[in-house]
């Protein structure tokens, strides 16, 4: 089996390597993404430049690793198109420093990647966690790698989409973890203005709009202390099977309470 990892992080992110290592346990993994942060670039695809591509020293050994220089879309669509030349199994993005929530999916990178794996026939995984400066992505990237092995082995996720979020990085903090859908919203950007001499700027500026908290969304539950994962729909796929996702449920459970 062969994993392709990227994100939006850029190459040198902690979340993407964590990832890595743990997938490793499962499948050949080979690393393509970013060789810069990318946040909130979406699903952006270079189309009016050449691209740059990098083969690099593993910060974990034994992974095959290229840095792109351009979007996390283009660097699944190279890895995909070009860089990989066995068949890909799956495709996981992340980790993500932040969550990636509600609607903000439609603008992040992570997710925009994952698609690109998606729309290309493969399985994908979006991972986006919360944790601050002291902690470390590896529960999320433990998580991850649970997840990635279910879906490997499970014929009824063939097509699975997957949007994950963790909001804690210590496990006794979580609360379980649930099948959610989308926040109907969750910021609102609005325009901030300024002044500079005789110069105008502008700022684009996010706001949590606070409608996100119907329940069943993933941001309640990640409010409740839940690990959130969301089945995506693109143009009305049909999402994976209700007792198929359960048992995802129940192996990211287990990861939680150490079994
Ligand atoms: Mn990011």
């Amino acid at each position: 089996m062969r994993i392709l990892v990227t994100n939006d992080d850029g190459i040198l992110s902690g979340g993407l390597w964590a990832l890595a290592k743990e997938l490793k346990r499962i499948a050949s993994v080979t690393i393509v993404a970013p060789d810069r942060e990318q946040s909130a670039i979406g699903t952006a695809v270079t189309l009016r430049q050449s691209l740059k591509v990098q083969k690099v020293t593993p910060l974990v050994p034994g992974i095959e690793t290229y840095a792109v220089e351009g979007t996390p879309s283009d660097s699944v669509i190279l890895a995909l198109g070009k860089l990989i030349n066995d068949r890909v199994d799956l495709v996981v993005s992340g980790i993500n420093r932040g969550m990636n929530l509600g609607e903000d999916v439609h603008i992040s990178g992570t997710v925009g990647a994952a698609l690109q794996g998606y729309l290309r026939g493969c399985p994908a995984l979006a991972v986006s966690a919360h944790y601050g400066e002291d902690e470390r992505p590896e529960l999320a990237a433990r998580i991850a790698a649970r997840l990635a092995g279910r879906v490997l082995a499970e014929p009824r996720l063939n097509r699975a989409f997957l949007n994950v979020n963790l909001p804690h990085a210590d496990p006794a903090a979580l609360n379980g973890v649930t099948i959610t859908k989308l926040a109907s919203e969750t910021h609102v950007n609005t325009v901030e203005e300024g002044r500079y001499g005789w110069h105008k700027f502008y700022w684009l500026v996010r706001q949590r709009s606070g409608n996100g908290l119907e329940p069943g969304t993933d941001v309640s539950a990640v409010e409740q202390g839940c690990v959130s994962i969301t089945p995506l729909s693109i143009n009305g796929n049909r999402k994976p099977p209700a007792r198929a996702l359960d048992r995802l449920c129940t192996e990211v459970s287990r990861e939680l309470t150490g079994a």
